[in-house]
């Protein structure tokens, strides 16, 4: 699914709908360069979970956890790049905590990234416009697709 946003707030908008539709033990990947929106739309995202908090870069810690109606672990795995399987152990139990996960740079850990997951990759366009293409590995990823393209439908003009 390719979905074109023209400002930080759109981006943040998708990710609101995308947190809205979770409904607990999914596992987001968020792919793209410094700068594209990962963050921001991660922002989004955790409103949409319902978490009251201000969402930071987690970038010089790997992981903040955000209360909301479902926790939220924003994991930044640039800085394990290199770092191999060392910290593996913990990790698991996140994934399987009940909450939502969402990491940006999963490549720098390729090793830590579970079999399923909805990847949304993130590219820069002219000026403010950002490409998100989500795919998913399994049908409980596909799903949040489905469902975030049926909450978009009525903001797409026909
Ligand atoms: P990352 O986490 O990928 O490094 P951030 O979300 O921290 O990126 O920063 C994205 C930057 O790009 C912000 O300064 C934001 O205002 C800007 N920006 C401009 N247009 C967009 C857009 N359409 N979507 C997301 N961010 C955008
Ligand atoms: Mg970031």
């Amino acid at each position: 699914m390719l979905i074109k946003t023209t400002s930080p707030e759109e981006t943040s908008q998708v990710g609101w709908l995308l947190g809205d539709v979770c409904q607990g033990g999914e596992t987001i990947l968020l792919e793209g360069d410094l700068g594209t929106g990962k963050t921001t739309f991660t922002q989004g995202l955790a409103a949409g979970l319902g978490v009251d908090a201000a969402v930071v870069s987690p970038t010089f810690i790997i992981l903040r956890e955000y209360d909301g109606r479902l926790p939220l672990y924003h994991f930044d795995f640039y800085r394990l790049e290199g770092t191999g399987r060392a910290v593996d152990l913990e990790f698991d139990e996140y994934l399987r905590a009940g909450g939502v996960c969402v990491i940006e740079w999963p490549s720098c850990a390729p090793e830590l990234v579970p079999d399923d997951y909805l990847l949304v990759t993130i590219r820069p366009g002219e000026l403010s416009t950002r490409e998100l293409i989500l795919a998913a590995t399994d049908a409980r990823h596909q799903a949040l697709i489905d469902a975030l393209s049926a909450a978009l439908a009525p903001m797409t003009p026909a």
